[in-house]
């Protein structure tokens, strides 16, 4: 469903990913784990062309990402991605949230779409809050509402860019439970996120990152159990003292 191919991405002079290759299979469930700065979250922004490469490619459900001919809006819209923050349009119910890119960009009838994002909200908890704005929900309700929104286009697969780690402690456990009933589900997903009983739990791979490259993948049982690198072995340890 992704795969990444040979992917450097440079910042300036800063060597931010170094020949990447991995694949999230159709169905998977990846949690991006490694320390902060390894290049984790520029990792998972390439897929939706929120950062560009400098070199390699990357498909997404069988199309070129950074192809000069993609029509990115179009291509972004439909890529499932969550964020820390929630970026939900403050000024719109939590409906009209979720309806506006079906109905603008699929160019669903208003009605449908009204109907489908009530199922979605029931799917995430947040059945009784579809006239509310997002300034009267929590962080945690938020959150919820940014993942019932980007359900609403149909993604092939959900990116999660550390999507609890803006939220009170209180709250992340609503989210991480959204996020595990979809995995259920069959969602294929792409996790960046410090959560690692969500990774222990939910992961079928997980990916180590240092210094840009992906340094170790394994299941969970195997990279927090028996992890190979050195610095696999520093990064759980550093987990633990904490
Ligand atoms: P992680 O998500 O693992 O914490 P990031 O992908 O955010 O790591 O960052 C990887 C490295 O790239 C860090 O050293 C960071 O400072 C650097 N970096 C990230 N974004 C930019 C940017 N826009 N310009 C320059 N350097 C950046």
């Amino acid at each position: 469903m992704i795969a990444f191919r040979n992917v450097g991405k440079w910042y300036g002079d800063y060597h931010a990913l170094r020949d990447v290759s991995a694949e999230v299979g159709r169905g998977e469930v990846v949690v991006v784990c490694g320390p902060s700065g390894s290049g984790k979250s520029t990792l998972i922004r390439t897929v939706n062309r929120l950062e560009e490469i400098g070199k390699g490619s990357i498909e997404f459900d069988g199309q070129d990402v950074h192809s000069a001919r993609l029509d990115l809006n179009r291509f972004r819209s439909q890529v499932g991605f969550v964020f820390q923050s929630f970026n939900l349009f403050p000024h719109l119910s939590v409906l009209e949230n979720i309806v506006l890119a079906p109905v603008t960009v699929l160019k669903k009838k208003p009605g449908e779409a009204a109907e489908r994002a009530k199922h979605l909200l029931q799917r995430v908890g947040l059945a009784g809050k579809a006239d509310a704005y997002p300034g009267q929900l929590s962080g945690g309700q938020q959150q919820r509402v940014a993942i019932a929104r980007a359900l609403a286009m149909d993604p092939p697969a959900m990116l999660f860019d550390e999507p609890t780690s803006a939220l009170d402690p209180e709250m992340v456990g609503e989210v991480l439970q959204v996020m595990k009933s979809l995995a259920r589900d069959g969602m294929t997903m792409m996790c960046v996120t410090h959560e690692m009983n969500f990774a222990r739990e939910v992961a079928d791979r997980v990916w180590f990152m240092d210094h840009g490259a992906i340094v170790e993948t394994g299941t969970p049982d195997s990279f927090f159990n028996h992890p190979r690198s050195e610095r696999a072995r520093k990064f759980l340890l550093d987990l633990r003292s904490h």
